[in-house]
């Protein structure tokens, strides 16, 4: 059923939230003929105010980085998928507060149900060794040092899976899976056990109610999620710190000496609905020797000498074109801009097009620091409960890593037979420019016991009985690559546990 009230039969899980996170589980629970009652913020359409939050750290930079409605941000994504790496998952000494309670290998099985679920033809893709012979040539169409730099590999099924399309014929006609529209999750009620009994939430007209189930799983999304858990006094103090994105932009531009064709480094159609593309990562040998976060970055290529920054935030103001945001300026903006243009329909239309440069476009693994938070603000939402605090800060660390990085790209992993910069990193204020990639992950994070995290590695919040947080906030770091495909598996993974546990 979708509906606007409480409904009278009382489902075993109560779900918070319908993003990439509530959304998966909601189709795994249904899989298993687990019975759900579904609690959205949002409504069936456009997103809602009824969550918000105040912003007191660094500006994202992109117009919309979350959705409030069913299927949540699925509403804005692009699908664009690949797996974190098994150096993401491990303790290095050299990244601060690194190290998951679970491994690569945990995942493997689940990263194939979410690859399924997100409509992925061939999952062996992720992989440059699972390649068709004809695109593993391809790779060596950009020369690099090997032994420094390495491809990683990224899928786009098309269209996108938007969630909500999922969870509508799931609940429609069903007794058992149900979807609660336009009702805010405000407050988990605990007994004195720790064991949450009911949950309080708030309807449009202002009024309240609580649901009661036998297992609560919070899929509000990294920025809402701490505001549940602080609001309903869970005891632990790691609630809401170490927030993390993948900070990106442009460090510089090469020119190449010999013009090229280097087709799946832009973005390549290989079957009618999958793109797939390659971005280059230090090898984790060299990540170690350097000390340097697990980033990852794009050759996209340009007709034109040097980065104009202010040309990215044209590009910016395009990435959240779903949510019904861009105004006439912005598109009037692209439309005079030829080398946006050739850069977006190059990717677009995947055209297999000749590089003379390419802007080495960076998306970085931030390093998780205590800093970076989401507390309690003093402003309330209309029921009185106060909302989120975003404090994104990003440490003087991570940026002076970016020069070194840069450093090293010139002096060992881009040849001067092959490449001259045209854009150095003196030409770049990276500080000034990086933006958000709207992945916002780690403020419930994965840990082995409570003193360093707030869920286990079956994702279970420390303390309390029956307690789930699935989604971007259980992440220990961030890794570089978008963070739904990990989220959908993660979500698959804890649907299982829960069946095991029936
Ligand atoms: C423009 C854009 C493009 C992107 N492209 C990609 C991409 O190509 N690949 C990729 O992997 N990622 C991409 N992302 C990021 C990705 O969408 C997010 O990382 C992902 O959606 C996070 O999933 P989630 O389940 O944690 O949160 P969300 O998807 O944000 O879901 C949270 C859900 O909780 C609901 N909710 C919030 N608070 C409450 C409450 N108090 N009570 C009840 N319900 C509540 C929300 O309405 C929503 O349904 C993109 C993001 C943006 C903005």
């Amino acid at each position: 059923m979708i509906i606007d009230k409480i409904p009278n039969n009382r489902q075993r899980i109560c779900l918070i939230g319908s993003g990439i996170a509530g959304g998966s589980l909601a189709v795994k629970l249904a899989e298993k003929g687990i019975g759900f009652t579904l609690v959205e913020a949002g409504g069936l359409n456009g997103s809602s105010d009824s969550v918000g939050y105040e912003n007191v750290g660094r500006q994202f930079g992109l117009r919309s980085t979350t959705s409030i409605q069913l299927g949540g941000t699925s509403n804005l994504w692009h699908g664009v998928l690949s797996p974190l790496d098994e150096i993401d998952f491990q303790e290095r000494e050299w990244i601060p507060n690194s190290g998951w309670p679970v491994t690569l290998d945990d995942l493997r099985a689940y990263y194939a149900e979410a690859a399924e679920m997100l409509n992925v033809r061939d999952y062996a893709y992720f992989d440059t060794e699972g390649l068709s012979e004809d695109l593993k040539a391809k790779l060596d169409d950009m020369k690099f040092n090997r032994g420094v730099l390495k491809n990683k590999m990224f899928q786009q099924p098309l269209p996108e899976v938007n969630f909500k399309d999922k969870i509508i014929p799931l609940v429609e006609k069903s007794d058992k899976y149900h979807a609660i529209l336009n009702t805010t999750a405000l407050k988990l009620n605990l007994d004195s056990n720790w064991k949450i009994i009911s949950l309080t939430v708030g309807f449009a007209d202002g009024s309240t109610g609580l649901i009661e189930a036998d297992v609560f799983i919070v899929s509000a999304g990294a920025l809402e999620t701490p505001r549940l858990l602080l609001n309903s006094g869970i005891d632990n103090k790691n609630i809401g710190k170490y927030l993390m994105d993948h900070p990106m932009g442009n460090l510089c531009q090469v020119q190449f000496r010999h013009r090229q064709k280097a087709h799946i480094y832009s973005a390549m159609r290989y079957i009618s609905d999958i793109a797939i593309k390659t971005g280059l990562e230090l090898t984790p040998e060299k990540q170690k020797e350097m000390g340097f976060p697990n980033h990852t970055f794009y050759m996209r290529p340009s007709f034109k000498k040097g980065v104009n920054n202010e040309t990215e935030k044209i590009k910016l103001s395009l990435l959240a074109f779903k949510d019904g945001g861009l105004t006439a300026a912005d598109v009037w903006r692209v439309m005079t801009n030829l080398n946006v243009i050739y850069q977006i329909v190059t990717y677009k239309l995947s055209l297999d097009t000749t590089y003379k440069y390419a802007d080495l476009f960076f998306v970085t693994e931030q390093i998780p620091s205590e800093n970076s938070f989401v507390g309690l603000s003093d402003k309330k939402d209309k029921w009185g409960f106060p909302i989120s605090r975003v404090n994104w800060q990003v440490s003087s660390h991570d940026i002076e890593v970016m020069e070194k990085w840069y450093t090293l790209l010139k002096e060992q992993a881009l040849g001067e037979d092959d490449y001259i910069f045209t854009h150095e990193f003196k030409d770049i204020n990276w500080n000034k420019f990086f933006t958000s990639a709207a992945h916002h992950v780690g403020t419930a994070r994965m840990a082995h016991s409570a003193d360093k995290g707030v869920v286990d590695k079956y994702l279970k919040v420390f303390g309390t009985e029956n307690l789930y947080v699935c989604d971007g906030s259980i992440f220990t770091t961030s890794g570089n690559v978008n963070n739904g495909f990990t989220i959908s598996a993660f979500a698959c993974r804890l649907a299982e546990h829960i069946r095991r546990m029936q």
